[in-house]
């Protein structure tokens, strides 16, 4: 199986004529058609609402896109409020699933009516003191050790800086009740990318029959549980992509098995997938400027880990096309490099490719989420416009690229660099 890119050669020469590259692009039609899929494949529970993490993608445009198909917004910051609120989004669609929060960022999250999900037990006093305590309140549950499907070790949850104990969590479901909160959520976060339609289906299990118990032992009314973002996608051309329909039906599996017996049928699920919707429908596009041969043969591009860190930060794959050579054999091995005096700033190492030319386009995949986003200013570059794929083909800037001035603009307290 190949990866293939939403633009051509073609389409990009044209778009090059008024945003010059580097860029990331996103498919409005695809984005939207994900979504709508979402949708469907949870269907059959009359809450759902999948709050999509802005932290994956924090762009107004494609904010208002996700709520026109009824999505909400999950925030963790400050910023992340305003720009939701900006957007239009208010009460119950914004989820705030921070950590380490500051007060000021509870009392946003209060005075716009947000879902607040409490991270640790020792912020019920915290947000009491600075915010007060809501009616509907969430909080975060980690239940430690290993998590794994079947024999693949997914991610270490007690390694995690997130979430409560399950007896933190009884305890904290208690010292709620008794300070005037009246209905509740649960969530978890439990493993990150995912490439299984097993993840949420066996969490789901695990927050079902918490919060059975937590319904016996606390008598606290469970209005919502949040199966929270980690679906993950395939970087990799070789691996299978997540079916949501398979995994929406192995939730609902569970709904019915867990919580309609035990009196929770009215349970609604919420989601907070930042990756899922959005990582295949946005795409890094570069152009080659040098090709530098000593030891190995480099290819260097005019975008750098500033624009891209995922394969910097964790060696994460991105699979790459050279448009326009699409059909061409993969007979060459280049690392693919960006301008940083880092040696790590290389999107591919080792990568088979056909043969690259200086001024060939280069197509890194998978970038709508946790792209753009992770961007930095190391070595004074500066970040990338972003740009939608309309669903008539017309391109739409969403972000301009930043400017020198954009960069100097934390010195205007002061005449230097004026
Ligand atoms: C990052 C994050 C998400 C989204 O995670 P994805 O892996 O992008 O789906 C959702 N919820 C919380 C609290 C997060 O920190």
């Amino acid at each position: 199986m190949n990866k293939k890119a939403f633009l051509t050669k073609e389409k990009v020469e044209e778009i090059v004529k008024t945003y010059p590259t580097p860029f990331h692009i996103y498919d409005e039609k695809q984005i939207v058609e994900n979504a709508r899929n979402i949708n469907k494949a949870f269907s059959w529970n009359k809450g759902f609402k999948e709050y999509f993490a802005v932290k994956a993608t924090p762009n107004p445009f494609i904010l208002k896109l996700l709520k026109e198909e009824g999505c909400g917004v999950d925030c963790s910051s400050l910023t992340e409020l305003m720009m939701s609120e900006k957007c239009g989004f208010s009460g119950e669609e914004i989820m705030f699933s921070s950590n380490v929060t500051p007060a000021e960022e509870y009392v946003k999250a209060k005075e716009l009516g947000a879902f607040i999900n409490l991270d640790d037990i020792s912020h019920i006093d915290f947000l009491e003191k600075h915010a007060g305590i809501p009616e509907k309140i969430c909080c975060r549950f980690n239940p430690g050790g290993v998590f794994s499907l079947g024999t693949d070790i997914m991610d270490n949850p007690g390694d995690a800086k997130y979430g409560m104990t399950k007896e933190q969590l009884i305890e904290a479901f208690k010292i709620l009740k008794s300070k005037g909160a009246k209905h509740f959520g649960i969530h978890s976060f439990i493993a990150s990318n995912t490439v299984s339609n097993e993840y949420y289906p066996t969490l789901a299990g695990i927050l079902f029959e918490l919060a059975v118990e937590l319904k016996n032992e606390t008598g606290a009314d469970i209005e919502f549980i949040n199966l929270s973002g980690g679906v993950g996608v395939n970087y990799k051309p070789d691996q299978e992509p997540n079916d949501i329909f398979v995994i929406g039906e192995g939730v609902h599996k569970k709904f019915d098995e867990i919580l309609v017996p035990n009196g929770l049928g009215d349970v609604k699920i919420f989601t907070e997938m930042g990756r899922f919707m959005l990582a295949p429908y946005g795409a890094l596009v570069a152009k080659v400027l040098h090709e530098k041969k000593i030891y190995k043969d480099y290819i260097g591009l005019d975008a750098c880990a500033v624009n891209l860190m995922r394969p910097a930060m964790y060696g994460a794959y991105h699979h790459i096309t050279v448009l326009g050579k699409e059909n061409e054999p993969c007979d060459h091995k280049y690392d693919v490099t960006g301008s940083l005096c880092e040696n790590n700033d290389k999107f591919a190492i080792d990568r088979m490719l056909p043969k690259i030319d200086i001024g060939d386009y280069v197509y890194i995949h998978d970038t709508g989420a946790h792209g753009f986003a992770m961007g930095y200013n190391y070595n004074g570059k500066l970040k990338s416009a972003e740009l939608l794929l309309k669903e008539d083909g017309s391109v739409q800037m969403i972000r301009r690229a930043e400017t020198p001035d954009d960069y100097f603009a934390t010195f205007d307290f002061c005449d230097i660099l004026k």
